[in-house]
């Protein structure tokens, strides 16, 4: 690791400027304030940014974890991974300006085009259920029948970034993400956190039906090819039944392809 990694806090002149709000805030607020659907969060709507801030701080780490643009791409991974962030901005150390927010589908995608000229690691020709890379025990899934509160509360309590949803049979019907609970916001629909999740992914902005799977017996350059070409951020690991075997996600795979060829062990688990 170089020295452009600020991989505690920022310094204060900067931290006092920049920061970020993100969907995992948005959850997190949503979560803590809901009542009941006859019950207005007057806080969402009402709070300013830095009442927000005001609150959040007291409970969550104050540090704005970021990069300068002199870092290698290997610190980036470093920091996205053992950080668990999903975002990591980059910073002009001189100005405190933000330049970019790195993100693990930008990173993959360079690696994927620009690692066509480096020999391929041998591991990406094994099956998944060999390579024994992704997640594939305890895998946090939410019913169909289940309400979207239901959904926050595992985003907030596994801090996972998406949820099989499944039917009564364990079979995945479709994917809830973090990213998904945006469009709570864009609908106005925040106030109905009871609706279920079937109705939740129904009506989710620019819906499509099915989830993006691999299969055991697949490669991981399959998946790998499969992840990048559908821009998604993870892959349901599905048995021939439908059933939910495991998540393979960027982060995985990006500890598998940058961090564990360095020896620096899975950061998460
Ligand atoms: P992510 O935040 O999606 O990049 O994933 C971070 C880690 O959490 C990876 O090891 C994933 O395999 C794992 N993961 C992602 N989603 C789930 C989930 N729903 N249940 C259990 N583990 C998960």
């Amino acid at each position: 690791m170089d020295a452009g990694t600020q991989d505690g806090c920022h310094e204060d002149y900067i931290m006092n400027s920049v920061g970020m709000l993100t969907i995992t805030d948005f959850i997190n607020i949503l979560h803590r304030y809901y009542r009941s659907p006859m019950v207005q969060i007057y806080e969402l709507e009402e709070h300013k940014i830095e009442t927000w801030r005001d609150v959040y701080l007291q409970y969550h780490d104050q540090c704005l974890i970021s990069i300068t643009p002199d870092a290698s791409l290997f610190d980036a991974v470093y920091s996205l991974l053992k950080h668990k962030i999903h975002r990591l901005p980059v910073i002009d150390p001189e100005s405190g300006n933000v330049l970019h927010i790195l993100t693990h589908k930008r990173i993959l995608k360079f690696l994927h085009i620009f690692g066509a000229s480096v020999p391929k690691p041998r591991f990406l020709k094994m099956q998944i259920k060999d390579a024994g890379i992704g997640t594939f025990s305890d895998v946090a899934t939410v019913s169909q029948m289940a309400t979207v509160y239901d959904a926050l509360s595992v985003f907030v309590e596994r801090r996972v970034s998406a949820l099989p949803v499944v039917d009564d049979d364990g079979k995945v019907v479709a994917l809830y993400s973090r990213f998904d609970v945006i469009n709570l916001a864009a609908q106005k629909t925040y106030n109905n956190l009871s609706m279920s999740m079937q109705e939740a992914v129904r009506r989710r902005r620019g819906y499509v039906e099915g989830v993006i799977k691999c299969y055991p017996d697949e490669t991981l350059e399959t998946a790998i090819d499969r992840i990048v070409k559908a821009e998604v951020h993870r892959l349901v690991l599905v048995d021939r039944e439908d059933v939910v075997r495991g998540i393979i996600s960027l982060s995985d795979l990006l500890q598998a392809i940058v961090l564990s060829p360095a020896g620096i062990d899975a950061l998460f688990s």
